[in-house]
């Protein structure tokens, strides 16, 4: 099958990143969220991305225009009626995510696949609520969509062959690099990358240094491009915590602990650089 059509559920900083490489790759996309705000944010973010892209002279006035009108805003599910594959990328919350499966799942043609963007969630549970196990897939991109090469490809215990083929070849039409990966909690990418970064977070939490300090020992002695927490400001401290719950949850083994201070500034709305303020503060740009 060719995927001719897809949509992006939830429009987000990884679904407007995806809803792009998509439309970029001369898919017709449905872009969909729960409020018209979001949506418009999120196109006004993807046109200021062209723009600098075209003023870079990477791409031309001509391409800018045909991508946009690659992109269909949407409210309401049942736009799944048009389309071959969901890519869905709302919050990191098994309730969540389940309901919208469900629910795409009653409304979306027999051959549509629906795969999740999920950073840790067992596809196999998700699967299970849809009445097509054998067409649900994890599809994880990386952040920023735009600049990152690589996409974990996670089968469910029911995944078909075909529905593998078809995702891991779609990851290829949109430049990236898929890897196959079985589904367990946090997959490879986040079961290794997170407690790093939730350890950076204990290192604060004790006292053991400042939020710059930490950054500053990783970038300069282990040549990350980028401190733990100013990464953790980037993926969003929810996500990092929401992670780190199904990482807990998941294997049982308390070496997984979420870092108190982490519980904390999410429950003090200090979600990073979407809020505003995380380890650092950022401007309305986003600039730190
Ligand atoms: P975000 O908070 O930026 O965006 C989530 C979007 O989903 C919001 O616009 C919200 O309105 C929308 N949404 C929520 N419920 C919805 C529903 N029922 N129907 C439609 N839209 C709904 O979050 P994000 O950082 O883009 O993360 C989205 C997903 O991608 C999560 O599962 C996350 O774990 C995963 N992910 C995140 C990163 C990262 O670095 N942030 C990286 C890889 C994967």
């Amino acid at each position: 099958m060719q995927i001719k059509t897809i949509m992006v559920v939830g429009a987000g900083q990884m679904g407007s990143g995806i809803a792009l490489v998509a439309a970029q790759s001369g898919l017709q996309v449905v872009l969909n969220d729960v409020e018209k705000h979001f949506l418009d944010k999120s196109l006004e973010k993807l046109t200021q991305l062209l723009e600098r892209q075209l003023t870079k002279g990477t791409i031309s006035q001509d391409t800018l225009e045909t991508t946009l009108s690659h992109i269909s805003p949407s409210t309401t599910l049942e736009d799944v009626a048009k389309v071959d594959c969901v890519i869905e990328a709302a919050y990191e919350k098994m309730s969540v995510k389940a309901n919208i499966f469900e629910t795409l799942s009653s409304l979306a043609p027999a051959h549509t696949i629906l795969a999740s963007n999920t950073s840790s969630l067992p596809i196999t549970e998700l699967a299970a609520r849809t009445n097509r196990p054998d067409r649900v897939i994890g599809m994880h991109f990386m952040n920023p969509v735009t600049k990152m090469v690589l996409v974990e490809v996670i089968r469910g215990i029911a995944t078909s062959d075909e529905t593998f083929q078809i995702v891991f070849d779609l990851a290829l039409r949109f430049g990236k690099q898929p890897v196959a990966v079985n589904d367990s909690p946090g997959f490879v990418s986040n079961r290794v990358l997170m407690p790093m970064i939730n350890e950076a977070i204990c290192c604060v939490h004790e006292g053991v240094a400042e939020a710059e300090a930490v950054d500053q020992v990783m970038r300069l002695g282990m040549n990350h491009p980028m401190g733990p927490l100013a990464l953790a400001d980037f993926i969003g401290l929810d996500t990092c915590l929401a992670i780190m719950e199904v990482l807990h949850d998941g294997f049982a083994d308390s070496k997984y602990r979420p870092c108190p201070l982490l519980r904390k500034m999410v429950k003090a709305g200090w979600l990073g650089k979407k809020s505003g303020k995380g380890f650092y503060e950022y401007g309305p740009g986003g600039d730190k």
